[in-house]
C-alpha cells in the first residue's frame, strides 16, 4: 500500500509556507485528536498520517529531502520509522503539541500544575439604603449579614478527627491521573481531590469536610459625610473566610439612599424651593430658611423675579474625599394669591393704576429685558 502524499494529507500545495503547513496542521490535528474521537480508528490514523506529514514537512531539512526523493528520502537512512511515534527517533510530543494543544488538553502533567487547595475567600456584597441626611452629614450604622466562617467544629481542617487534608490514594498526591489514550498518553485532572492532590477521609459533620460554615455576623459600618448613590465601601477581609488558611475575601457595602421630601441633590449642591410674597419679591427681604443643617438667612434682593435661584456659599454637601463643601441653592417662586381680602384687593387695584404693562406679544428675550425694568 503506497503511502499519502504529505502535502495531499495536510491540504497544501507544495510551496506551502511554515505558518500555512502549521495551521493546516492545527485543523486537522483539532479535527482528527484522539480525545476527540474516542474509539474512532480511522480518526486515529487521520491524526497520525497528519502528524507524520507535518513531522516530515515542518523540518526544513527533511522537508527537502521528502521533495527530492519522496517518503524514501525520509524513511530511509535517517532512521526515520515511518510513524513519528513509532520508532525511538527522539520525537518530543511536548514540542509538537505543547503550543497546539497546551490550552485545549492538559498536556503537562507535572506536579507544579495541580491545584492549590488554599483558596481566597470570595468577596461578599450587602447593599444599604440610608436616609438623605445621612448621605450629606455621615452616619454609623449596624449591618447583619452571613458569610461563610472558619468552621467552629473542626476548626477549619475539615476532618472530623482533625487531622485535616491527607495525600490522595488515586493520584499520588500529584492532582493528575496520566492514562494511555489512543497512542500517546493523557494527563486529566484527578477526579477523587479534584486536582488538589489531598482529600478528606473523615469529613466534619457540621462543614461536610469544607472547613467553612455560614455564620451570621454583625458589622458596624461607617458612612462618610458627602456619599453618592451607588457608593462603594470596601471593608478589606471581612468576606467569605478562605480555605484551608487561604485569606479572606472582602466586603463591599453599596449605597443607595432615600429621597428627601424638601431637598435634592446635584453633586455636592443642595437644592430646595422656597415660596416668597409678591411683595417680599419686589421691595426685597431677608427670611429665614430651614435648611439640612439648621436656620439660614437668606436675603432676597429687591425686584426679585420668580424662579430665581440664590446661592448660599458652603451650606451644600461636604467632598467625600478633599476639602470643601458645596452649595445651598435655593429657587424663589412668587406666589400670586388665589385669594383677596377686601382691603388687599383695593390696595392692589391701586398699585395697578400706577403700573401699566404693555400686553402685547414679547419675545423671551425681550421678556429678560423687561425683567430688569422692575429691578
Ligand atoms: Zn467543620
Ligand atoms: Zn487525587
Amino acid at each position: 500500500m503506497s503511502k499519502a502524499d504529505y502535502y495531499e494529507v495536510l491540504g497544501v500545495s507544495r510551496d506551502a509556507t511554515e505558518q500555512e503547513l502549521k495551521s493546516a496542521y492545527r485543523k486537522q490535528a483539532l479535527k482528527y485528536h484522539p480525545d476527540r474521537n474516542p474509539g474512532d480508528h480511522t480518526a486515529e490514523e487521520k491524526f497520525k498520517e497528519a502528524s507524520e506529514a507535518y513531522q516530515v514537512l515542518s523540518d526544513a531539512d527533511k522537508r527537502a529531502a521528502y521533495d527530492r526523493f519522496g517518503h524514501a528520502g525520509v524513511n530511509g537512512g535517517q532512521g526515520f520509522a515511518g510513524s513519528p511515534f513509532g520508532g525511538g527517533v527522539g520525537v518530543d510530543l511536548g514540542d509538537i503539541f505543547g503550543d497546539l494543544f497546551g490550552e485545549m488538553f492538559n498536556m503537562g502533567g507535572s506536579a507544579s500544575q495541580r491545584t492549590s487547595r488554599k483558596q481566597r475567600g470570595d468577596d461578599l456584597r450587602y447593599d444599604l439604603t440610608i436616609d438623605f441626611e445621612d448621605a450629606v452629614f455621615g452616619t454609623e450604622t449596624e449591618i447583619k449579614l452571613r458569610r461563610l466562617d472558619t468552621c467552629a467544629t473542626c476548626k477549619g481542617s475539615g476532618s472530623s478527627s482533625g487531622r485535616g487534608p491527607t495525600v490522595c490514594g488515586q493520584c499520588s498526591g500529584r492532582g493528575q491521573i496520566r492514562f494511555q489514550q489512543g497512542f500517546f498518553s493523557v494527563a486529566r485532572t484527578c477526579t477523587a481531590c479534584r486536582g488538589t492532590g489531598t482529600v478528606i477521609t473523615d469529613p466534619c459533620a457540621t462543614c461536610r469536610g469544607e472547613g467553612r460554615a455560614s455564620i451570621e455576623f454583625k458589622l458596624t459600618v461607617k458612612v462618610p459625610p458627602g456619599v453618592e448613590e451607588g457608593t462603594r465601601i470596601r471593608y478589606g477581609g471581612e468576606g467569605d473566610a478562605g480555605r484551608v488558611g487561604g485569606p479572606r475575601g472582602d466586603l463591599y457595602i453599596v449605597l443607595s439612599i432615600r429621597q428627601h421630601d424638601f431637598f435634592e441633590r446635584q453633586g455636592h449642591d443642595l437644592h430646595c424651593v422656597i415660596p416668597i410674597s409678591f411683595p417680599q419679591a419686589t421691595l426685597g427681604a431677608e427670611i429665614d430658611i430651614p435648611a439640612l443643617d439648621g436656620p439660614v438667612s437668606l436675603k432676597i434682593p429687591e425686584g426679585t423675579q420668580s424662579g430665581r435661584e440664590l446661592r448660599i456659599r458652603g451650606r451644600g454637601v461636604r467632598y467625600l474625599n478633599e476639602k470643601g463643601q458645596g452649595d445651598l441653592v435655593v429657587k424663589v417662586v412668587v406666589q400670586i394669591p388665589r385669594k383677596l381680602s377686601r382691603a388687599q384687593r383695593e390696595l392692589i387695584a391701586k398699585l395697578a393704576e400706577t403700573m401699566i404693562v404693555d400686553n402685547k406679544p414679547a419675545s423671551p428675550g425681550l421678556l429678560e429685558k423687561m425683567k430688569d425694568l422692575f429691578s
